[in-house]
């Protein structure tokens, strides 16, 4: 595979990026570092089948330059987190609407199969057992502008879609549901790097709302071999297939869980969602993925649960502490 990874400094493009040189794929990163870091690359830099291109996916020529020549496109570039789209809303939604739009023209002019990644997000307050693909998208009010990501990244997925059923070129659009691992930053929202940075520093834990709204979490080192398989799968192509974890758990039991595997001695410190996010944002109270889907489509069956997640995460930081200069949050 010679692949374009938009994204690949990031947190989950640069384990895709591992995934895929371990596997003897040529890989050329596009990422604009503003989110994500080089030193995510520093062991994937080291081979002469990487290479790292600084820049936007809102630079339409560099986009197609960058592509040509590619046979497979990983869409993941994105501005993403809570507080990046509450912050800067206006441009997160420019980046992922047009970012992914050139990204796609440019995918398919040159005859490249693209993937482009998406979220639960896109179901909005649907708090259904078990979201399926087709579940309804239930969303607030467009003049909020909390919900810019979850329209933007529903368009980008029709983009995909359109562009792909057209040019009948392969594509697969991925819905993560809370991915969470290793060279996950929580500077921009993320609920698990958050906690577990803040009870390895003894510092109270942020609940935010009541604690009772729940996720479901997943593991990044289940989900990249799914994305790569999904690749391979004309089964897959132009449909959108949830990936995410099975293990449902509330925020407060997240926070008593990252007490208990820390064992730290951290307060817990209920946060109201205005003092975190500003007035009127809405939570969605539950995002629980059915991945039947998935599961038939490539045997999608994720092997780690909330424990191995958040332990990861703690040996991540803990790791990250020991070396201050190779820091990444
Ligand atoms: N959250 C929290 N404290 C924090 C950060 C997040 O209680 O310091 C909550 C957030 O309100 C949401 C959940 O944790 O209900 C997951 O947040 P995240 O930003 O990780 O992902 P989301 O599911 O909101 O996209």
């Amino acid at each position: 595979m010679k692949a374009v990874v938009t994204g690949g400094a990031g947190f989950i493009g640069s384990h895709l990026c591992d995934y895929l040189i371990a596997h003897g794929h040529e890989v050329t990163v596009l990422d604009d570092l503003s989110t994500g870091s080089e030193s995510n690359l520093e062991q994937v830099a080291q081979n002469t089948s990487f290479e790292l291109v600084k820049g936007s996916i809102l630079d339409q020529s560099l986009v197609s330059d960058v592509i040509a020549g590619s046979d497979t496109v990983f869409h993941l570039a994105a501005a993403v987190g809570v507080h990046t789209i509450v912050d800067n809303p206006l441009r997160s939604l420019h980046t992922n609407l047009h970012g992914t739009e050139n990204v796609v023209e440019a995918a398919v002019s040159h005859g490249a199969r693209f993937m482009v990644a998406s979220t639960s997000e896109v179901y909005g307050k649907n708090d259904a057992d078990g979201l399926t693909e087709d579940a309804d998208r239930v969303l607030g009010s467009p003049l909020k502008s909390r919900w810019s990501y979850a329209a933007a990244k529903g368009l980008d997925e029709l983009v995909a879609h359109i562009y792909g059923e057209q040019s009948g070129i392969p594509c697969v659009i991925t819905r993560f549901f809370n991915i969470v691992g290793p060279r996950q930053t929580g500077r921009y929202g993320m609920v698990v790097p958050r906690f577990v940075s803040q009870a390895l520093n003894n510092e109270p834990i942020t609940v935010y709302g009541e604690g009772t709204q729940r996720r479901c979490f997943g593991s990044v080192f289940d989900i990249i071999p799914a994305v790569v398989r999904l690749m391979d799968t004309p089964a897959a192509y132009n449909k959108a297939v949830n990936l995410g974890g099975q293990e449902e758990v509330s925020i407060k039991g997240l926070a008593d869980r990252v007490l208990e595997l820390t064992g730290s001695s951290s307060e817990i410190s209920y946060v109201s969602y205005a003092d975190a996010y500003g007035k009127g944002y809405e939570d969605m109270q539950r995002r629980m993925p059915d991945t039947t889907l998935a599961n038939r489509l490539i045997d999608y069956a994720p092997q780690r649960d909330l424990n191995d997640i958040i332990t990861s995460i703690i040996e991540y930081k803990r790791a990250e502490d020991a070396a201050p200069q190779a820091a990444v949050v």
